[in-house]
């Protein structure tokens, strides 16, 4: 069979200034798609209006064009094959209330009407017999959702405007094998996952259904992201499995870390030990409080790129300073480190 060809994508939130790692992320991103004759995407997850920043995407177009990562296809692309746009999530719901109402009428999700005051309770029972809370299997019905309910039951709060969300329903006590390129070969039993939501009370979807909708959508090939997102995965994967979709390849990069190695790499680190954890300078909008960058320091972008490159990956030869051109011919994820 041909091989497909490859589509990869960086998918930041606009919710402040790019963090070297996440820099990172579009790096490698890019050097793989280029190293493959691929495609470059940009897309902007922006479904979270709470957390939403004035100027963060702008912020960080700028940022990947002062390193020279040029976007192919998506958010700030003009001309071109924009055929699996708009690449802006929140403009992109009609899809998403789609893909929800067709897990609801398989079955694979449902309804929950369980207020947060209700929830807070069970929570706060839990913790003091020293248990966490979490919406599974086990307690899904006992509580005021769809599984539970009547079908008049239900359409009866839906037309009372009584708030719902949607949640996923994970299957009992099944083990779950997946593969990530950086991690290996990985396993989790999905009695330890959540009935995680998908659509918020605020009619939004949450990432976890966006993402996936949208990769698939998209047609990305390969998900290169910040191991944040490891944990992530198991739900992601049985999202797919539910709309019987083919699942993409994965790695999960590891995170930038502080130097002594404990915890992940900070503005306050950068601070105390005296560099910019961000490419270029950041005005906080409402504090107008300035985070120095890399650019403003004085360092070249192909310096810049240079450094970050090596943040986890190695050519594995004593050559320590590349060019863009040199980086795409030398990369490869075989050689990113866990
Ligand atoms: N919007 C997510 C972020 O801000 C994207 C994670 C992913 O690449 O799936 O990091």
């Amino acid at each position: 069979m041909p091989e497909k060809p490859v589509r990869v994508r960086f998918a930041p939130s606009p919710t402040g200034p790019l963090h070297i790692g996440s820099v990172r992320t579009a790096l490698y991103n890019y050097l793989y798609a280029k190293k493959k004759k691929g495609t470059f995407i940009l897309r902007i997850e922006d479904t979270d209006q709470k957390r939403f920043v004035k100027g963060a995407e702008k912020y960080i177009k700028d940022s990947l064009k002062w390193c020279g990562i040029i976007i192919d296809e998506g958010v700030g692309k003009w001309g071109g094959n924009l055929s699996k746009g708009p690449y802006r999530q929140s403009k992109r719901l009609d899809k998403y209330f789609k893909y929800i109402n067709i897990l609801v009428d398989k079955g694979f999700a449902y309804y929950a009407f369980d207020t947060p005051e209700e929830l807070d309770k069970l929570r706060k029972e839990c913790e003091q017999k020293g248990e966490v809370f979490t919406y599974d299997a086990t307690i899904r019905g006992s509580l005021v959702n769809s599984l539970v309910l009547s079908e008049q039951e239900v359409q009866a709060k839906i037309r009372n405007k009584e708030p719902y969300v949607i949640r996923f329903k994970i299957l009992e006590n099944k083990i779950l094998p997946f593969k990530d390129k950086i991690r290996g070969k990985l396993k989790v039993n999905t009695s330890t996952l959540d009935d995680k939501i998908l659509l918020k009370s605020d009619g939004m979807p949450t990432y976890h259904l966006a993402n996936v909708v949208d990769d698939h959508l998209m047609q990305i090939t390969y998900i290169i992201r910040g191991e944040e997102w490891l944990p992530s995965l198991p739900l992601h994967i049985l999202l797919y499995n539910a709309f019987n979709w083919e699942l993409p390849q994965f790695a999960h990069m590891p995170l930038t870390l502080k130097p002594d190695g404990k915890g992940k790499l900070s503005k306050r680190d950068g601070d105390r030990l005296g560099f910019p954890v961000f490419p270029l300078e950041w005005k906080n909008p409402e504090t107008s409080e300035k985070s120095s960058g890399y650019r403003e320091s004085g360092y070249f972008p192909e310096a810049f790129v240079n450094i970050i490159a090596f943040l986890g990956w190695n050519p594995g030869t004593t050559q320590e300073i590349f060019s863009m051109e040199e980086l795409i011919k030398a990369f490869s994820l075989e050689r990113v480190i866990k």
